[in-house]
């Protein structure tokens, strides 16, 4: 991949609308990752890449994914800019600040404007927005009633519960087996909280992915004679706050940001 090294070159080629959709605040910082190669031209989709191509002398292909990743967040974008923000804050566990949405995610503030832009604190919340969209867009609201469900019991979970099965909770235990300390480093960077009542596993972690839809996490160590296990329970409650796809998304989605976090911190 070539690219310039010159941020104002490639400003000069944006539409400076800052509308986020490469997950970025603005332009310019897009501007700027681009050059460091943090980000890569085509995840603007408003760069005219044969324009690119001649100032930058090589021409990147979109990724279909991410493409569709994009096109997914402007739809749930056009649908929350059709709702009443003081109604959503009540009904998500959110606030309302200076006329934006403020919802917390992992322990962090996310903000969501009236065009459905999210912003965060959290450098590694762009696998968090489609969820936190869906979220806001989905969510009947109600409170966690602390009875915890597997993912095949949730509405709708059964027939994708082996895909979340292997995407999810397999991955997760290859990740807590390899890096034995992670579930605590969650706790640590995400606020989240240890049960120590009422479990078998060795280890439960709670964590707040979004203010009324928690996830547990309980782990348990291998044994003589016995491979270690993890499951993923959520609260009984979730399904009037996600489909069941969101959730899924939510929570492998949430895997792939703790591998990233592991592979970090290793
Ligand atoms: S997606 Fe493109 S237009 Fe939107 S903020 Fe990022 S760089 Fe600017």
């Amino acid at each position: 991949m070539t690219q310039t090294r010159n941020p104002l070159a490639v400003y000069k080629l944006l539409p400076k609308t800052n509308c986020g959709r490469c997950y970025l605040p603005s332009c310019l910082a897009f501007a700027a990752a681009a050059v460091k190669g943090e980000k890569k031209l085509a995840d603007c989709p408003y760069l005219k890449l044969a324009e690119a191509e001649k100032f930058v002398g090589g021409v990147e292909e979109r990724d279909p994914d991410e493409m569709k990743r994009q096109e997914k967040v402007a739809d749930l974008q056009k649908l929350v800019a059709k709702l009443d923000f003081s109604e959503a804050a009540e009904r998500l566990g959110g606030r309302l600040v200076n006329s934006s949405l403020m919802i917390k995610s992992l322990g962090k503030n996310f903000m969501v404007d009236r065009q459905g832009k999210v912003s965060s604190e959290c450098h590694t919340h762009a696998g968090l927005t489609i969820p936190l969209l869906s979220y806001i867009v989905e969510s009947k609201g109600g409170e966690p009633t602390g009875d915890w469900l597997p993912f095949r019991e949730l509405q709708d979970g059964a027939a994708m519960s082996p895909l979340f099965t292997r995407k999810g909770e397999d991955g997760l235990k290859q990740l807590v087996d390899q890096h034995t300390d992670l579930l605590e480093l969650l706790i640590d960077l995400f606020s989240g909280q240890r049960l120590v009542a009422g479990f078998s596993a060795d280890i439960s972690v709670v964590l707040y992915p979004l203010p009324k839809l928690p996830i547990l996490i309980s782990y348990w160590k291998a044994e003589e004679g016995m491979d270690s296990d993890l499951n993923l329970f959520f609260d009984s409650s979730a399904s009037g706050h996600l489909g069941i796809r969101s959730i899924y998304a939510l929570a492998v989605g949430l895997v792939m940001m703790f591998e990233k976090i592991a592979r970090q911190h290793s």
